[in-house]
């Protein structure tokens, strides 16, 4: 067994050092300067030097130590297969609202990884519990200003959320958020918000010591938990209703307007799906404070009809369509009438042409379950089937493959979609522009992926990232 905790590289960028250091795909990095390394932090911290000993391990098993000089700041130019060297960290809970928990069985593997890492915190933004941090982990945020993570608070409730998270450390919330704060970190939190659970006085207690670690503490988005057909926790579990979520949203409306008193931002954000349950309009952009955890979803809906509406002002001039062009657009029925609304203003302006927009309901996870990205390629088929009548093309959400790839999450391919629907175009729609661009200009639109960033690894917090499209 090595004891070096290997980075093996998935791709060297072309003109890169690593490409002038003749280091190829499948090359383990296992030192620099005599270190090993845990993570691409590790290594970022290594590589800070102007001479370098790298000892490399090639495919054959052979070890070499290339031995360079480079500028202190020079990046190496490659992409790690993982950028956690020694493992992702699991979780050490077992959240009665845990989504991992209420995938389908048969599901993609890497959807049931139950990270919990705060390395992918500061890395990607993914959240944790910080269950599983001892004093050694503090002591590395301390040293490598890791800052700002990303935190499950859930409640600061010391009992409630031990038993939220089936966790006797989680009662230590607010000593670990002390222990954040030693360490110079900021962070953002969020609560996924039961009813009956942790709502109500619960979460009135959350946001008032929340709000008073300002500012260390950057944000605080609340968002309603999601339920599936397949959840077995014995625990009883409840969705908000349209009252319900009215309720919530009046509730942290107070507070969201003293911290805007006091200092100009809103610091509290809810997710979309309370605002779409109780039948309210999202807030408008000002409200989001630049959207810093638009991440987690939060203001997703706003930030799309911005960026159709940015598009939009970006194009004056529409070539009309000459002949009829019928679209039929995927969504997930929370959604709809946002999609809806943006492919009126569409129509009005493109005599020719003629949307229908598709709410598909989530047969595969439950029909509660409302949202673009977790509907699967068979709701989506299935649905389509239903419809008569012309289509040239049919817009999927984009959030619904996964990240860099075309894969539904039931494991069936883009291509094989276009292959059930020969005679309609099918192209994924991301943001607001692509969906302006692909209602207004669809014979020259065409969803490029090839090139945009992957995600090198499929997390729990990386999923959840994409659940409101
Ligand atoms: S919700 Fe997150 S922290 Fe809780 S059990 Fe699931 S993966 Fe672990």
């Amino acid at each position: 067994m090595s004891k070096y905790y290997p980075g093996i590289i998935l791709r060297v960028y072309p003109g890169s050092l690593a490409e002038e250091l003749e280091l190829v795909p499948g090359d383990k990095i296992l030192e620099i300067n005599g270190q090993g390394l845990r993570d691409i932090i590790d290594l970022s911290f290594a590589m800070a030097d102007e001479e370098i000993d790298m000892l490399v391990e090639h495919a054959d098993g052979e070890q070499e130590m290339i031995s360079f000089e480079k500028e202190i700041d020079e990046e190496l130019g490659v992409e790690f297969e993982s950028a956690v060297f020694d493992g992702i960290r699991n979780c050490a809970n077992h959240c009665y609202f845990c989504f991992v928990d209420m995938i389908a069985p048969n599901m993609r593997q890497s959807l049931s990884i139950k990270d919990d890492d705060y390395r992918l915190s500061f890395l990607y933004g993914n959240f944790v519990t910080m269950t599983n941090m001892g004093p050694n982990d503090f002591r590395r945020i301390k040293q490598f200003h890791l800052s700002p993570l990303f935190v499950s608070v859930q409640c600061m409730n010391p009992e409630l959320r031990a038993q939220m998270l089936r966790c006797p450390g989680a009662a230590k919330i607010a000593e670990q958020l002390d222990h954040l704060e030693e360490a110079g970190a900021d962070y953002h939190t969020q609560v996924v918000l039961c009813a009956g659970l942790n709502d109500g006085a619960e979460l009135e207690r959350t946001i008032r010591e929340v709000v008073a670690r300002r500012p260390h503490a950057l944000s605080l988005a609340i968002v309603p938990v999601g339920i599936t057909k397949y959840r077995t926790d014995p625990f009883p579990l409840h969705q908000f209703d349209a009252e319900g979520a009215a309720r919530v949203i009046d509730e942290v409306e107070k507070w969201q307007k003293k911290i805007q008193q006091e200092e100009g931002r809103t610091f509290i954000y809810l997710g979309d799906e309370f605002y779409f349950l109780a039948g309210r309009p999202v807030p408008p952009t000002s409200f989001y404070d630049g959207f810093p955890q638009l991440d987690n979803g939060i203001g997703l809906t706003r930030n799309f009809i911005n960026d159709w509406d940015k598009e939009s002002n970006a194009h004056e001039e529409i070539a009309s369509y000459e002949e009829p062009v019928y679209l039929d657009v995927v969504t997930g029925t929370a959604v709809a009438p946002v999609m809806q609304e943006l492919a009126k203003k569409a129509e009005d302006a493109h005599a020719n042409l003629h949307v229908r927009i598709v709410p598909v309901k989530n047969e595969h996870f439950g029909t509660t379950v409302n949202v673009s990205g977790l509907l699967t390629a068979h709701d989506i088929m299935a649905a389509l089937k239903r419809l008569d009548g012309p289509r040239a093309g049919i817009l999927i959400p984009e959030p619904a493959l996964r990240s860099g790839e075309d894969i539904f999450l039931d494991d069936v391919s883009l291509s094989s979609m276009r292959e059930a629907f020969p005679e309609s175009r099918i192209e994924p729609v991301q943001t607001g522009a692509d969906y302006y661009r692909a209602l207004m200009d669809w014979p020259h639109y065409a969803k490029r992926r090839a090139g945009e960033t992957a995600y090198m690894w499929q997390s729990n917090a990386g999923y959840t990232k994409n659940i409101q499209y």
